[in-house]
């Protein structure tokens, strides 16, 4: 037993108390209190231990704490990313869980179908789906593409949904996934309704003419060839009427593009508001319009077409205060008779309506095979034509003009020519009266009008005062007011004597309209130009227009110089116009002079100027040169 305990007992007994009694409860108090003295030992062992695991936890929760608080700031993060991700597409989002409720979605979403959904509420799903599917053209199709949200929980859907309000709205929905485990579905919606209307315009605008709004070239070739390829009956026969504005280039060129551009679209409206069942009108280019009957049950019936349409156009157009008339020149080809596709209908409906031309207009004309070889060459030269100027293919040949009493050259008439590529040179006689009709003729006008200037500087180093450059300008050229800015420009670009341009214009353009023709006349001799009368005698007219006409020359046209050498009654027809024209104080031109007899008679006929084969070909720029070389010593200036 412990000392101190026993010492601590012994002086709590009394001195006379008899030990022996006490003896058991002493051995008790010693058993008792050895026994708590070990459990004491282990209770301070036990403590000890638990003190260290707690501490040993409470280091672990600490770091689980710190761990958390990292993992919570990622996810705060995460979470603000992904909501300024959504908020910042134009596209519209909604997440649904894989109950088909909306969790979450965009500001986007709200906006692009006016919704208002409220944080959580229970209702939203069915608010969604009522007002997705109000607002579609075609309730049906949202109403499948919602399905998807429980039955197709694995697939991908898309399509463009079109609204009441006009709009086309893309949607994609996708499946969502947590672990393997699909819980739910995304939804995006794109507004691309700007991006389709930009496309179907584009589409339109490829298939149709900006100014008519018809079906264009390439519509019409599809729907023929469409028609051809697709027909369901053996004997299916249809028309291509090729139409042709007559007299449109020149109500173009006189009265300007603006209103050539209204005349057109009139066209087109009047023949659009009548054109027969199962047919297609297109604008085929310029001027000219393609009528497609498909299924026609006989050839009377494309006919009678044909009639109604030159009728419609014949009847007076009324713009901005004018009066305008056109007639109609109509060429039908027949499928499958002429042709088995819309390049050759075309192509044959549009020699047809060449020929209708020919025969003077304002008709209607099938293909007949004949017609084949007949327009192939003028065909032929109307689509080179186009890229003639710009190819260069045109040049000028000279031929001298020679005064009868001095057999000096006192100038030269420009003669144009145009070598094809393939180096086949083109008369003029082939190729002007195509260009005339095609309305190139101002463009090529303008070019020789340019050339002969270009020449006439280069030969102005020669000092010839008198020497001269005629060019020939056709009717069209000459009735467009424009023509006079184009000298005036060219006379002082290329600084050339206005006195040593010459235009020679046909006694038929004169007569055409003839006081247009004097005022035009008049401003050219202001500007110091002389004009001449070309083919002269030729025409079906008075005299007495002569009188009026401010013009220097006449020439007298080869087919009466030709004979007055053999003809008694040609040479009292020479004689007289060369005393008319003297008489008006006008210098006369002999053309086509080609034997030393003809030049001698005209010489004592007191003609002044002579030009032909008998002088000289038309021939080069450098050949003249040449010719004024050698002239100048002999020349008095
Ligand atoms: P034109 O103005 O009457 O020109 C005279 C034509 O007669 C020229 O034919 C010329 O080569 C030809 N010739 C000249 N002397 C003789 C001869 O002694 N005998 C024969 N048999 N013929 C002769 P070319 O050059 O073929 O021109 C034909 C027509 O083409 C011209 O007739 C004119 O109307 C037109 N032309 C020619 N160049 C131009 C042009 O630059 N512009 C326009 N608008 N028309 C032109
Ligand atoms: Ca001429
Ligand atoms: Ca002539």
């Amino acid at each position: 037993m412990h000392k101190l305990l026993k010492k601590q007992i012994k002086e709590l007994i009394p001195q006379d108390a008899d030990l022996n009694l006490l003896a058991p409860f002493l051995q008790e108090i010693e058993k008792t209190y050895c026994s708590s003295e070990g459990e004491l030992q282990d209770l301070k062992h036990q403590l000890h231990n638990t003190s260290n695991q707690l501490s040993e936890r409470f280091q672990q929760l600490t770091y689980h704490l710190a761990q958390t608080e990292i993992t919570k700031r990622e996810l705060e993060h995460s979470i603000s990313l992904l909501n300024a991700t959504l908020n910042a597409t134009y596209d519209g989002i909604v997440v649904f869980d894989e109950d088909g409720n909306p969790v979450t979605w965009n500001e986007m979403f709200l906006s692009m179908f006016s919704l208002e959904l409220g944080k959580n509420s229970p209702d939203n799903r069915q608010i969604i789906k009522n007002k997705l599917s109000t607002i579609m053209r075609n309730q049906d199709e949202f109403d499948q593409l919602w399905e998807f949200n429980k039955t197709y929980l694995d697939q991908p859907s898309y399509a463009v949904l079109s609204t009441k309000d006009g709009r086309f709205i893309e949607c994609n929905t996708n499946p969502r996934y947590h672990h393997d485990r699909n819980v739910g579905r995304v939804w995006s919606f794109c507004d691309i309704t700007e991006i389709r209307i930009r496309e179907q315009q584009a589409i339109h605008k490829n298939y149709h003419d900006d100014l008519t709004r018809l079906p264009n070239r390439a519509l019409i070739y599809d729907r023929i060839n469409h028609a051809i390829q697709t027909g369901s009956e053996d004997d299916e026969e249809h028309a291509i009427l090729f139409i042709g504005l007559d007299g449109f280039k020149y109500i173009n060129d006189t009265l300007g593009l603006e209103m050539g551009d209204n005349l057109l679209m009139e066209v087109a409206k009047r023949l659009q508001s009548d054109i027969p069942p199962r047919s297609t009108l297109a604008r085929y280019g310029g001027d000219e319009f393609i009528l497609f009957l498909e299924n026609i049950r006989s050839s009377f019936e494309v006919s009678l077409a044909a009639e109604n349409i030159r009728q419609i156009i014949e009847k007076p157009f009324e713009i901005k205060n004018q009066t305008l008339h056109l007639t109609t020149s109509v060429g039908i080809a027949l499928f499958p008779a002429d042709g088995s596709d819309a390049e050759t209908l075309i192509r044959k409906a549009d020699m047809a309506m060449y020929h209708a031309k020919n025969k003077g207009r304002n008709n209607v004309q099938f293909f007949a095979r004949e017609l084949e070889l007949l327009t192939s060459h003028r065909m032929n030269i109307r689509n080179n034509l186009k890229r003639a100027i710009d190819n260069r293919e045109f040049y000028l040949l000279y031929q001298p003009k020679v005064d009868l009493r001095t057999g000096h050259t006192i100038g030269v008439e420009a003669l144009i020519r145009w070598k094809k590529s393939t180096g086949q040179i083109i008369s003029p006689m082939d190729f002007i009266p195509a260009a005339e009709e095609n309305g190139f003729i101002t463009e090529i006008g303008n070019w020789v009008l340019e050339e002969a200037c270009r020449q006439l500087s280069q030969w102005s180093s020669f000092n010839r005062k008198a020497f001269h450059v005629a060019v020939n300008i056709s009717g069209q050229h000459f009735q467009k007011n424009q023509i006079l800015h184009t000298v005036e420009d060219l006379i002082s670009q290329y600084k050339v004597a206005p006195a040593s341009l010459e235009i020679e214009i046909t006694e038929s353009v004169i007569m055409n309209d003839m006081d247009e023709t004097i005022l035009t006349l008049q401003a050219l001799r202001k500007m110091g130009i002389n004009a001449s009368v070309d083919d002269f005698g030729t025409g079906y007219s008075s005299l007495n227009y002569l009188k009026r006409l401010p013009v220097s020359t006449l020439k007298i046209d080869k087919i009466f110089v030709d004979d007055i050498a053999k003809s008694r009654r040609d040479l009292a027809l020479v004689d007289t116009m060369i005393s008319l024209a003297h008489h008006l104080n006008m210098t006369t031109v002999a053309e086509g002079v080609e034997s030393r007899e003809t030049l001698d008679l005209l010489s004592q006929l007191g003609c002044d100027i002579g030009q032909g084969y008998y002088f000289s070909q038309p021939v080069s720029a450098e050949e003249i040169t040449r010719l004024l070389t050698q002239d100048v010593s002999s020349e008095t200036v």
